[in-house]
């Protein structure tokens, strides 16, 4: 069999880092990395160059793209072709010789690069869920269009993927997102309000990224998912139900007509879902990762959400029913709220604050195209910048 090509977009971050040491579990014949792209970490980018040498890398802008070269030189490397910006993600999601790209960029970056990568008829194995929540009408169109596979890397989507394997739409009811609750699961109220960026950073279950573990601790995380699941899977807001399971061992499930409740389960660890979503539809050993032991779990616990303490859930359902460009709404405000709470400009509390009020004062209108996607992005990051200023305002005139 001929080796798959993989273009990593994000390839610095955590699920950039599984992804290249999922390849590396199968030795040099099953994959070959193609292309990378990558934010800050200017060191470990060169490093992945150095092991994987891809023929294509893409820095943040033009000094990042510099100190890159300068990095190779030292370590004796010889430079791939280097692009930066935008355009460079672009170059490496449409690269030639691609067959999977792997879209692990945090936030609404990802956007255009994942959409061409789609209408080139890539595989996106896709763990940036924003741009599901942004732009899922225009992602979808353009994978059905042509002929693309949409494959879930978040472990909740992937597990649904697993369920619906082989079944048929109309006899599922339901699907059954699962939510490790975050660290504030059994917090009252007023812990929240006092919360530290460290309380929230630490999250009990799963090791990720800062944005997507404070996402964790408010569980607009899973507010995202909803919206992601609706996407992805073709089932509307009425019949994607969230259960808090503090354990992660249950990735969801799904439940049919006849009342059967289908579970996935699973080590907690990215990797599977990756190695999924490459090789999808053949299965391999996972060589690098543990196998569950049921034997070693004392209990498994499914509780209800508390929409009072997580009203982030609510503001998901509302922006999903509600559709057009609202979504795209919700989270570039959430997105500018996470970064003013781990700045400690304003409360984990005021998050959804934050949201609720920039949604409130959203003009929705039809997702046409990107470009409307885009400005509605814009004018939510300005008026939750407004927004989180009154918040800090309030607070300080409260000491
Ligand atoms: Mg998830």
């Amino acid at each position: 069999m001929s080796s798959t090509g993989i273009a990593i977009l994000g390839s610095t971050g955590s699920i950039g880092c599984n992804t290249l040491s999922v390849v590396e579990s199968f030795g040099d014949e099953r994959f070959r990395v193609v292309a990378l792209a990558a934010g800050r970490n200017t060191k470990k980018l060169a490093e992945q160059i150095e092991r994987h040498r891809p023929a294509l890398v893409a820095a943040r802008d033009e000094a990042a793209a510099d100190e890159l070269l300068a990095e190779l030189k030292s370590r004796g490397v010889a430079a791939p072709r280097v692009e930066a910006g935008e355009a460079g993600l672009v170059a490496v999601a449409t690269r030639e010789g691609a067959d999977c790209v792997v879209s692990a960029t945090v936030g609404a970056v990802g956007l255009v690069p994942t959409l061409r990568a789609l209408e080139a008829g890539k595989r996106v194995a896709l763990a940036n869920k924003e741009t599901l929540v942004i732009a899922g009408e225009l992602m979808t169109r353009a994978a059905r269009e042509a002929g693309a596979e949409l494959l879930p890397v978040d472990s909740e989507h992937n597990a649904l993927h697993q369920c619906l394997r082989g079944e048929r739409r109309e006899e599922v009811r339901r699907l059954l997102l699962t939510a490790s609750g975050g660290p504030f699961r059994a917090k009252t109220s007023r812990a929240m309000e006092e919360a530290t960026v460290e309380e929230a950073m630490r999250h009990p279950t799963w090791n990720m990224g800062a944005k997507v573990t404070i996402d964790s601790a408010t569980l607009m995380n899973k507010g995202l998912e909803v919206i992601e699941a609706h996407w992805l899977f073709g089932f509307g807001p009425e019949e994607i139900d969230i259960v808090v399971h503090p354990e992660s061992v249950v990735h969801s499930m799904i439940e049919l007509v006849d009342g059967s409740v289908i579970a996935q389960m699973g080590v907690t660890d990215m990797r599977h879902a990756i190695q999924y979503a490459l090789t999808y539809p053949e299965r391999h050993a996972c060589r690098a990762l543990p196998r569950l032991d049921l034997t070693k779990l004392s209990a498994l616990h499914f509780e209800a959400v508390d929409s009072a303490r997580f009203p982030c859930v609510g503001l998901a359902y509302r922006a999903l029913r509600r559709g057009g460009t609202l979504p795209a709404a919700l989270n570039a405000a959430n997105e500018e709220a996470v970064s003013a709470f781990i700045a400690g400009r304003i409360r984990l509390t005021d998050i959804p604050r934050v949201i609720e009020r920039v949604m409130d004062a959203h003009g929705v209108r039809p997702v046409g195209d990107l470009n409307v996607v885009i400005e509605a992005d814009r004018e939510a990051r300005e008026a939750a910048r407004g927004e989180i200023a009154k918040s800090e305002e309030a607070s300080k005139a409260a000491v």
